[in-house]
């Protein structure tokens, strides 16, 4: 039970200098370069952090490297590596509100959703991949009589993880915990504007028993740093969640150097379709605004564009405005908000310019549309609605990635279908209906790597989460996650 009186205690500690954690140890950049950090919730700076090169990646992967060739992790019983990151889970878990807190003062996350959907997901995550370790394994195929095919599934060695900042420790979990649990060692770059809680995070890895090297992180610019992980020829695989631009930049820094594979997990512009026989429209509303709002919908899967059946447009409109004006945005450390900030002023002005830029094509403001508590010097945004909203405009096309809603009005189910499919995204999707039949014909047509049905948001650990089309390969989470972490290798006897 969150309790404002220990978040306060913990919202104005001083955070000293961050370094990077190479080799089990907190290291300053070889060049002396650092950052400062600026809290979203006051726009006040509270601490630097190290400014990495490619010579602070270039030790980070070398740590890595010794640390996988000489099998201090990758060659230790699956029943330790199981036992190590149980506690690390546990560990997670005991320090979980003093994480949540330093994530929430670097990122601007409301904490009612930060403390689920950061330190207690990641805690679950190193559970589910420990649990995972010892229940996974090869396969013996079925050859003639006297040869016999074993297929191993070896770790690929280094592991370059790059992570963006809507929520650091939950995405950054998804890609460490499976890593770890099938033996690999890794070097991971968070995002420059969100790196705290996983600098705390490799500390407690350190104390959970995962082995010096196995575990780095370097800080600093994604241009610099996470550039030369992607050029690095001692890298095997990237993992990475971001967009779309850098997304295409791996690609070409892979091609450039040793031909790594990249699982990319990129935007999206989520279609949210509400038909005239949704079961409980009040219900649809409140739920459709919670999809696009929370965490001022900086949400890969943000339900960003509301279709509605033109029977219920209007009505529906009405609903979902009511629902983001009632909806209290303000400092994400008190608990009476349920929308934090805007995680940096680059983005609230981005944000703002989509609004403009919307309205300009022709879109009605509804709702929002502005920044708010100005007084605080923070970067807040009113939920937005935008309606009128044409396929083709760029509000409909390009990821705002902030508390802006794109509404749409259609007329019929191939309409639904046409509307919906015609971006370059396909991450995430939402339908309601009463009519089952209708139900699975959407979740046939619509391109996305998930649909919810007379829900939105929902998920858990058992099911993976990734997108179809320009939203990426590769999935996080459940056990189809392990795959991208280990190579196949078949070992042909002849008996
Ligand atoms: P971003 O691509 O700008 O940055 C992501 C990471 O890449 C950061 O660590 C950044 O420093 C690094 N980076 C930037 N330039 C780089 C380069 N040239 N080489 C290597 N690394 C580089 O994205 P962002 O603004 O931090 O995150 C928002 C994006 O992430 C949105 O598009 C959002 O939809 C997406 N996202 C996707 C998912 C998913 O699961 N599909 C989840 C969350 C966020």
């Amino acid at each position: 039970m969150l309790d404002q009186v220990a978040i306060d205690a913990l919202r104005g500690l001083p955070v000293a200098d961050q370094g990077h954690f190479i080799d089990g140890a907190t290291v300053p950049s070889e060049s002396g370069a650092s950052l400062e950090v600026l809290s979203p919730i006051d726009g006040r700076p509270f601490t630097r952090i190290a400014s990495g090169s490619a010579v602070d990646a270039g030790r980070a992967v070398a740590s890595a490297r010794d640390a996988f060739e000489d099998g201090r992790w990758s060659r230790t019983a699956p029943a330790h590596r199981k036992k190590v990151l149980l506690k690390l889970a546990d560990l997670i878990e005991r320090d979980a509100l003093a994480l949540t807190v330093l994530g929430v003062r670097d990122n601007g996350t409301e904490i009612t959703m930060a403390l689920k959907a950061e330190a207690l997901s990641a805690a679950a995550t190193f559970r589910y991949y420990a649990e995972a370790i010892d229940k996974v394994y090869g396969k013996i195929a079925p050859t003639a009589e006297n040869v016999l095919g074993l297929i191993h599934r070896a770790p690929v060695g280094v592991v370059g993880a790059i992570v963006p900042w809507n929520f650091p420790l939950m995405i950054g979990a998804w890609k460490i915990a499976p890593a770890l649990a099938m033996g690999n060692s890794i070097v991971l770059k968070p995002a420059e504007t969100a790196s705290l809680s996983l600098l705390r995070l490799a500390e407690i890895a350190t104390e959970a028993g995962v082995p010096d090297g196995v575990f780095n992180v370097v800080t600093g610019p994604g241009a610099v740093v996470g550039e030369a992980l992607a050029l690095s020829m001692d890298v095997d695989i990237l993992v990475f969640t971001g967009s779309g631009a850098t997304g295409r930049r791996l690609l070409e820094y892979s091609a450039r150097s040793n031909l790594k594979r990249c699982y990319l997990e990129l935007g999206g512009k989520s279609p949210n379709i509400v038909f005239a026989d949704a079961p409980d429209l009040a219900k649809a509303a409140k739920v459709s605004a919670a999809g696009i709002f929370r965490n001022s919908g900086q949400v890969c899967v943000a339900g960003s564009r509301l279709l509605v059946q033109e029977d219920v447009h209007d009505a529906f409109v009405s609903a979902i405005c009511k629902e983001a004006e009632a909806l209290k945005v303000g400092d994400p450390l008190d608990l009476a908000s349920q929308i934090g900030a805007v995680h940096s002023l680059p983005q609230l002005e981005a944000d703002l310019k989509f609004v403009g830029l919307a309205e300009a094509e022709g879109a009605e403001r509804r709702t929002g549309g502005d920044r708010i508590l100005t007084e605080t010097g923070g970067y807040y945004m009113a939920p937005t609605v935008m309606t009128g909203v044409k396929p083709t405009d760029t509000i409909a096309r390009q990821e705002v990635f902030g508390p802006v809603l794109a509404v749409t009005a259609f007329k019929d189910e191939a309409d639904a279908v046409r509307i919906a499919n015609s971006t370059d995204y396909g991450l995430a999707a939402g339908v309601w209906t009463s009519d089952l039949g209708r139900a699975h014909r959407m979740i046939a047509g619509v391109r996305s790597g998930v649909i919810h049905v007379n829900t939105y948001g929902g998920s858990d650990l058992t099911v993976p989460l990734g997108g179809m089309k320009q939203s990426g390969n590769g999935h996080d989470k459940s056990l189809h996650a392990l795959d991208k972490y280990v190579d196949l290798k078949t070992a042909w006897i002849q008996l």
